[in-house]
C-alpha cells in the first residue's frame, strides 16, 4: 500500500505521563503505517521543558505560528508536588497557557458522540461546542496576601503621566486581593474567533457573562462582541441562518440544559474552563472531548481536552494493566492532518482523517472500548479492553 505524502510538517508537541505512551501507539498503530509522516518534533514533556528552561515551548509555539497547524499531547502543569517528583529547577507555567498567550488564540471545545452513551442531560441530541477565551483575567492574575490593617487601591498610571485611583478596600485585618487585566485586542479577537467559527460550522453563537455585576469589565467583553457582531457578522449571520445570542452567565446555564445542543457557547475564559469539562462530563466523559486553538490569523492547534492521565500513569509503571481512552488524541491527530490537508490541498489526506475517526467510532459501535466507555455504554453487549488492544481493534479497521 502506498503511504499518503504530506508536504508540510505538522507540529507535533509531544506531553507527559499515560498520553505520552498513547502518543507513540497512536503514531505507531495508527498513522505511520499509512501516512508519510512530516512532523516538526517538539518533545514538551516536562523533563525536557525543565532541561530547556521552558524554551521548548515557545519554539513549539513559534513553529505553529509558521507553520499553521500543530499537533499537541496533554503535558502536566507543575505544581508544589511536580516540583519534587521531577526535580524542577522552576515552576514552569502551563504550556497550554504559554501557547495560547503566544497564538492569542481562542480554544473550542466540542464532545465526540457514540450512541451507546448517553448523555447525562436528557434533552442534548447535538454537541455543544464551548469557546474558550484564552487570554487574562484569573490565568494572568497578581495576588496579594494581605497581612493586615491597611488600604488595598487600585491605580494605573498612563505613559502621559495620568493617574486612575481607586479605593479597592479598608481592610481591618488580614485578607487577600486579586488584580486581573484583560485587553480590548484580545477580546475583539475573541469575537472574531468566535463568529468566523460559527459561520464555518453553522450553528448558533451564545455568549454569556456577568456583566450585571461587572459593570465594566465584563460589560466591555459584552459591548465588543456586539459592536464587531453589528459591524461584521450580522449579514452573513442571516445569510447563514444562524443567530448571535447574548445572555447572562447564569440565565445561559439554565437554557444550556434545556436545549438540544448543537451551537457555540462562547464564554470567559474562566468560564470557558469550567463549563467545558462540566459539558464533557454530561455528555459522558472527559476523554471524549476535543480541543483546538484558533488564533486570529488562522493557526490551528488540535489536542485532547483532558490530562496527562496520571493516576493511570502510576498503575502503568507498576506493570499493572490499564485501559486508558485514546479517542481524544486520535481525534487532535485526525483533525490536525485534514487541517493540514485542507491548508495544502491534498484531499487524500483529508480523507484518511475522516478514515482514522469513522474506523475509532466504528469500533466503539462494534461494543469494543475502553473501560471508562464501558462503564457508561447502553447499547448492545460492549467488552472493555486495554488501551494498546483498543488502538489494534481500529488498526485493524483501517487495514480492512
Ligand atoms: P486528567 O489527566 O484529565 O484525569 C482526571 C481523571 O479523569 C483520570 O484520573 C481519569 O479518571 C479520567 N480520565 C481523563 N482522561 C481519561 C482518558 N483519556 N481515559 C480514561 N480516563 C480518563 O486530569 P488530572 O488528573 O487533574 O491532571 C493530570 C495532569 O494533567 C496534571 O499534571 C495536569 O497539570 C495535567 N493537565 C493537562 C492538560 C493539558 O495538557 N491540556 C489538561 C488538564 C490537565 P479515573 O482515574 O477515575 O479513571
Ligand atoms: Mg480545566
Amino acid at each position: 500500500m502506498e503511504k499518503i505524502k504530506m508536504t508540510t510538517p505538522l507540529v507535533e508537541m509531544d506531553g507527559d505521563e499515560m498520553t505520552r505512551i498513547l502518543w507513540a501507539d497512536i503514531k505507531e498503530l495508527l498513522i505511520l503505517p499509512f501516512v508519510e509522516l512530516k512532523t516538526e518534533y517538539y518533545d514538551l514533556g516536562l523533563p525536557h521543558r525543565d532541561e530547556t528552561g521552558d524554551q521548548v515551548t515557545i519554539d513549539s509555539a513559534n513553529a505553529t505560528k509558521k507553520y499553521g497547524v500543530a499537533v499537541k499531547c496533554a503535558t502536566i502543569t507543575p505544581n508544589a508536588q511536580r516540583m519534587t517528583e521531577y526535580k524542577l529547577h522552576e515552576m514552569w507555567k502551563s504550556p497550554n497557557g504559554t501557547i495560547r498567550a503566544m497564538l492569542d488564540g481562542t480554544v473550542f471545545r466540542a464532545p465526540i458522540l457514540v450512541s451507546g452513551v448517553k448523555p447525562t442531560v436528557r434533552t442534548w441530541q447535538m454537541p455543544i461546542t464551548i469557546a474558550r477565551h484564552a487570554y487574562g483575567d484569573v490565568y494572568r492574575n497578581v495576588e496579594i496576601d494581605v497581612p493586615g490593617a491597611g488600604k488595598a487601591e487600585l491605580v494605573f498610571t498612563g505613559e502621559d503621566g495620568q493617574e486612575i485611583r481607586q479605593t479597592i478596600f479598608d481592610f481591618k485585618g488580614p485578607g487577600i486581593l486579586q488584580g486581573v487585566h484583560n485587553l480590548d485586542a484580545s477580546i475583539a479577537s475573541f469575537a472574531h474567533a468566535c463568529f468566523q467559527y460559527a459561520l464555518s460550522v453553522k450553528q448558533d453563537l451564545w455568549f454569556s457573562t456577568k456583566d450585571t455585576i461587572s459593570k465594566t469589565y465584563d460589560h466591555t467583553f459584552k459591548d465588543i462582541f456586539q459592536e464587531i457582531y453589528d459591524s461584521t457578522y450580522k449579514a452573513q449571520f442571516e445569510a447563514a441562518g444562524i443567530t448571535y445570542f447574548y445572555t447572562l452567565i447564569d440565565d445561559a446555564v439554565a437554557r444550556v440544559v434545556r436545549s438540544k445542543g448543537g451551537f457555540i457557547w462562547a464564554c470567559k475564559n474562566y468560564d470557558g474552563d469550567v463549563m467545558s469539562d462540566m459539558v464533557a462530563t454530561a455528555f459522558g466523559s472527559l476523554a471524549m472531548m476535543t480541543s483546538v486553538l484558533v488564533s486570529p490569523d488562522g493557526k490551528f492547534e488540535y489536542e485532547a481536552a483532558h490530562g496527562t492521565v496520571t493516576r493511570h500513569y502510576y498503575r502503568y509503571l507498576k506493570g499493572e494493566e490499564t485501559s486508558t481512552n485514546p479517542v481524544a488524541t486520535i481525534f487532535a491527530w485526525s483533525g490536525a492532518l485534514r487541517k493540514r490537508g485542507e491548508l495544502d490541498q491534498l484531499p487524500e489526506l483529508m480523507a484518511f482523517a475522516d478514515k482514522l475517526e469513522k474506523a475509532t467510532l466504528d469500533v466503539i459501535e462494534s461494543g469494543v472500548m475502553t473501560k471508562d466507555l464501558a462503564l457508561l455504554w447502553e447499547g448492545n453487549e460492549c467488552k472493555a479492553v486495554n488501551s494498546r488492544a483498543f488502538l489494534e481493534a481500529i488498526a485493524d479497521k483501517m487495514q480492512s
